[in-house]
């Protein structure tokens, strides 16, 4: 048996609809922005391999310190105890990030680092009040992840229906533009007093389809909420480390939240690691001779060593000479290619922010065509050697840094002759 029929026998996949599935390509390999099938083909990964490998794949120094760390010390509790890489990582990244973030909480992924910024701002209401305030504000359409608490406060959507009944009830407003921007305000004003915090992915809604909405507008949410003392999370598990062209996504703005929730980039696809960080405002309300005023959670591999010296390397090579640049470049090209194909008959629209490049095609208004295409799509790009998973009929682009301008024009033109062909 070769090794799709040996998965087949005893995998369940994520995200895929186990009968008939497209076949799954067996990975042996990968180097810089590519990986390898077993028959050696190579392939582009455009998307970083669902947006976590900012810098390719098997990086030599994130891989030389992985190693170091796991013959010192591969693990150890996180209560009662401490390890120099969480610290310093801790250290490293809190000054990195916009407003005056205090501390760090280390959990394994984007969902859990969600999670346990929910769980701060609710019990920051029940640790500093009397009537806790309960209500969650979130967009529609906006993505926190997969865990109950995170599909909560994410858009409802044929991913969340099964569940719909045991998810708790949220506020979801509009994407804000300028027509809108005052009626969200005025609805958040209404609701103040219940509510305890807005949750939102700042300035681009990943998996709702690369939607992007302007900075300016999330400045005046924030400040609506601000006024009112709700407390504000930004999810940048997906725009966090360069990938909207800034350090972090937040940096555009000048109002700054209480929280931010990272993961996905932070470890360069290497380990598993999600981080929530906040300020002085959260922390302190968890600070009491009360016990019941403490953040009772944690997980098992929580601030795992392996992880934090993989994040850390990560971060090396982050704000090493060459990357800045190399976001530079990749978010140009991706404008001038934005601009040459805007207007396209068969795209409705085109839309780019950093190193983020999406492309919404024409299907019409036939949702019944929508799934069709998206596998037609799929497959087209897999068969000239490049990894794009289209959401729906969006496609994206979203490649590592290091992704070179023949890669790319290569993307962009294999993009044409779909557009023509399909
Ligand atoms: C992917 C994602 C999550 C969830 O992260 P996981 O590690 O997949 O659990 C949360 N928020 C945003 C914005 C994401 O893109």
């Amino acid at each position: 048996m070769n090794l799709a029929e040996r998965d087949k026998k005893v995998i369940w996949h994520p995200y895929t609809q186990m009968k008939n599935p497209l076949p799954h390509i067996p990975i042996v390999r990968g180097e810089g922005v590519y990986v390898f099938d077993e028959s050696g083909k190579k392939y582009i990964d455009a998307v970083s391999s669902w947006w976590v490998n900012i810098h390719g794949h098997a990086h030599p120094h994130i891989a030389e310190k992985v190693a170091e760390q796991l013959k010192t010390l591969e693990h150890v509790i996180f209560a009662g105890f401490t390890h120099e890489s969480a610290v310093q990582l801790a250290e490293r990244l809190l000054p990195l990030l916009p407003g005056k973030q205090e501390k760090v909480f280390y959990t394994d992924n984007g969902s859990t680092a969600v999670e346990v910024a929910l769980k701060m701002c609710l019990q920051y209401w029940v640790n500093t009040t009397k009537q806790p305030r309960t209500k969650i504000l979130a967009f529609k359409g906006a993505y926190h992840g997969d865990t109950f608490g995170a599909m909560s406060v994410s858009g409802r959507s044929i991913f969340t229906d099964p569940f719909a009944s045991l998810l708790f009830d949220v506020e979801f407003i509009d994407l804000p533009n300028t027509k809108n921007i005052e009626q969200i305000k005025s609805r958040i004003s209404y609701l103040s007093n219940e509510v305890a915090c807005f949750i939102f992915e700042p300035m681009v809604l990943g998996t709702a389809g690369m939607v992007m909405y302007e900075a300016g507008h999330l400045d005046e949410l924030i400040a609506a909420c601000q006024k009112h003392g709700i407390l504000t999370i930004a999810d940048e598990v997906m725009t966090g480390f360069g990938r909207t062209g800034k350090l972090f996504s937040c940096e555009a703005l000048q109002y700054s939240p209480d929280i931010f929730c990272l993961s996905k980039g932070i470890t360069g696809g290497t380990m598993p690691l999600g981080v929530t960080t906040c300020n002085a405002k959260i922390f302190d309300a968890f600070l009491s001779d009360d016990k019941l005023k403490t953040l009772y959670h944690g997980h098992s591999y929580t601030a795992n060593p392996v992880a934090c010296a993989a994040s850390l390397a990560s971060l090396d090579i982050l704000l090493s000479d060459e990357t800045l640049p190399n976001i530079q470049r990749v978010s140009a090209k991706h404008e001038a290619f934005a601009e040459k194909i805007k207007g396209h008959p068969k795209l409705k629209d085109v839309r780019q922010t950093g190193t983020i490049l999406a492309m919404e095609w024409e299907t019409g208004g036939d949702t019944s065509y929508l799934n069709g295409l998206r596998n037609r799509l799929y497959n087209y790009f897999l068969e000239q050697g490049i990894i794009l998973r289209p959401l729906g009929n969006i496609i994206y682009i979203l490649p590592p840094y290091v992704i070179s301008n023949d890669d790319l024009d290569y993307i962009y033109s294999t993009i044409l002759t779909a557009l023509e062909e399909i």
